[in-house]
Formats: structure tokens, C-alpha cells, sequence
């Protein structure tokens, strides 16, 4: 495992660097095989392409996508497993059952594999050595769990960060509390623990970072604070840096295709991760948005060939960002607004 994670951690330093139409080349190589598989043996995928009047075996242009029609997360919901395919590669290893927590209609079920799990710890740990962490310090993290489950003041203790950070690098302790615990019960566990780090929801970190201006109280050794699970705001930006003089540090994934999108070591932005996944921000006529401009995020995934999922609309809306300024290719997202509201 740890030499599969350093050989595609190389290859990720490599690819951040090509320019836009390089990356697309190599995506579309990849698409090609994707598009085969899932039209050879899901058959709502091989009616769509017939639908289409494309040829899934025929090489991947822009045009290609565009023709494509959007998977909706309500068709993924009632597929049920009818979108798994019944022919997975030998060579991705075993499949395994993914239940989304599901937010409205209910939760949507699909497979990962052993290669989409090896891509997931992979950008794991592109996101540490991005933003520089020193692996050996105290990770804590304070995410929604079971009812009941890590409250204060103790919360959960394990030896390591966790398997994909672990799998190369020893890590330092990670300790976990749950997010319904209180503002003032999670500060008192803050000061107790002294983290280096500390990842959570952003409407946990902006009522946190509330609580410590109020209180004045400082947290001393923190060094990053890392956002997971909802849009981030300018708001909480300035709220984390006033409360603990930290570093906010954005990322963006779900639970249906992982990384999709993480902030750039130089600049508040988010660049894709166009080596896990396609990632396309479409206006409400269907064309993709230009710098600027606002729309819906569509996902392929390039990996998944358990439950391959093509131009799938998160239900998401996104902001397009110019070329970053640290001269990486990988495309920008300027900012999440999160959920489309019911209805659009
Ligand atoms: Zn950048």
C-alpha cells in the first residue's frame, strides 16, 4: 500500500503542473475506458449512449460530455444497485457498499473499490503535504457521530491519524469529539488536548470561533484549521484567523467520489483534483460556466468502475476561478455555495 501511494503521490507532482489541455488528454484516455466498461455492462449507461448517438468505444472529446446526458441523484436513488456493474475488473480489486448519509430523498447506494479507496488516501495525503503538516503532531478532529458516541469531555482517543496518513508516515495521535457536544465543552477539550491541528464542520468552526472571542480564550500550538463537509465563507476565514491567528484550509469531497477539489497550498482557492475525477461546472442552459460564473457541479468519477458515475449532479453549486496564480493546471473553483435549494 505504502509503495502504490507514493508511486501515484509522484506521479500527482507531475500532473498539477500540465496545462489544462494536457490534463483533459489524459482524462480523456481514461474516460474512453470508462465509458466502454460502463456501456458494456450497466445498462442504463449503454441505453444513454445509444440515446446519444455515441459510440462509448470512440475516443472522449469536450463535445462527448456535452452530449452525455446529466445522471440525476434521484435516478442514482431509485437504480438502488442498478447502476453497479456486473462485470468489475479483476484488477480493482474488491468492491465494497457505500451508504451516503443522504439528505434529501434518502440515502443514495453504490460501490467503491480497492482503487478508489487507493485514490482517496492518495489525496489525503497530497492535502498534508500541500498545506505542509507535520505528520508527527496531535490531529483533532470534532465531526457530527453517533448520538451519544465521543462527547465531552473525554471524546475518543486512537494512536494515529488514521489509515491513509498512517499507511506512509507514522503519525501522532489524533483525538475525536462529537460535534453536538458544546461550544464551551469543546473549548475545555481543546485546551486539555493542545492540538496542532483541528478539522470540522465549517458551522461547528464558526460558532467555536465565536465562543473563543467571547471568552477570549486562546488556543496555544494550533497551527491549521482544517474545513470539512460544508462551504466555507469569507466570514469564517476572518472569524478563525481572529479567535486563533490560524490558517483556514478548505476542501471539498463527498461521499460518492471523495476528493473532488482541495484549497492551493498559495492562494485561498480550491484546485480539482482532475486525477480522481472529471469535474464540470454547467449553467442552466447545459454549457459549462466560465471564470466567473456560477452553476451546477457535475461529477465523473474516473475510477469507480464498481458504480461508475458519468456527469452525476451532486446537487451542488459552484463558483468557476481563473488560472491560479501558483501556476497549476489543475482547474479552480473560485468558491462552493453548496446545495441548490429545493425546487431549482
Ligand atoms: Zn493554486
Amino acid at each position: 500500500m505504502a509503495s502504490l501511494l507514493m508511486s501515484l503521490l509522484y506521479q500527482f507532482d507531475q500532473t498539477q503542473w500540465l496545462a489544462p489541455e494536457a490534463l483533459f488528454a489524459q482524462q480523456a484516455r481514461q474516460l474512453r475506458v470508462l465509458f466502454a466498461h460502463a456501456a458494456g455492462t450497466v445498462p442504463l449507461y449503454r441505453r444513454r449512449f445509444a440515446a446519444a448517438g455515441l459510440d462509448p468505444e470512440a475516443a472522449v472529446t469536450p463535445e462527448t460530455l456535452q452530449r452525455l446526458p446529466v445522471l440525476q441523484r434521484g435516478e442514482l436513488l431509485s437504480a438502488g444497485n442498478g447502476l453497479a456493474t456486473t462485470a468489475l475488473p479483476e484488477s480493482h480489486g474488491k468492491r465494497h457498499a457505500i451508504e451516503t448519509s443522504g439528505t434529501t430523498g434518502g440515502p443514495v447506494r453504490l460501490y467503491g473499490t480497492e482503487v478508489t479507496g487507493i485514490f482517496w488516501r492518495a489525496c489525503v495525503m497530497r492535502e498534508h503535504l500541500w498545506h505542509d503538516r507535520r505528520m508527527d503532531g496531535k490531529l483533532a478532529a470534532i465531526r457530527r457521530a453517533r448520538p451519544g458516541a465521543a462527547m465531552a469531555p473525554l471524546g475518543l482517543r486512537s494512536d494515529s491519524w488514521g489509515p491513509a496518513s498512517g499507511a506512509i508516515f507514522p503519525t501522532g495521535p489524533a483525538v475525536l469529539l462529537n460535534a453536538a457536544s458544546s461550544p464551551s465543552a469543546q473549548l475545555d477539550w481543546l485546551r486539555r488536548e493542545r492540538p496542532d491541528y483541528l478539522i470540522s464542520l465549517p458551522s461547528n468552526l464558526l460558532a467555536l470561533a465565536r465562543h473563543c472571542l467571547e471568552q477570549g480564550a486562546a488556543l496555544p500550538g494550533l497551527k491549521q484549521v482544517m474545513a470539512v463537509g460544508e462551504p466555507v465563507t469569507a466570514v469564517l476565514r476572518d472569524l478563525v484567523r481572529q479567535a486563533w491567528d490560524v490558517p483556514l484550509k478548505d476542501s471539498y469531497s463527498c461521499e460518492e467520489a471523495g476528493y473532488l477539489a482541495m484549497q492551493c497550498p498559495e492562494r485561498e482557492v480550491l484546485h480539482v483534483q482532475s486525477e480522481n475525477l472529471l469535474l464540470e461546472v454547467v449553467g442552466d442552459d447545459g454549457r459549462p460556466c466560465g471564470p466567473g460564473e456560477t452553476g451546477r457541479v457535475l461529477v465523473t468519477s474516473l475510477h469507480n468502475f464498481a458504480t461508475p458515475l458519468i456527469r452525476y449532479d451532486l446537487g451542488d453549486r459552484a463558483e468557476v476561478g481563473a488560472p491560479c496564480a501558483c501556476g497549476r493546471g489543475l482547474p479552480v473553483i473560485a468558491r462552493v455555495l453548496g446545495r441548490v435549494p429545493a425546487g431549482a
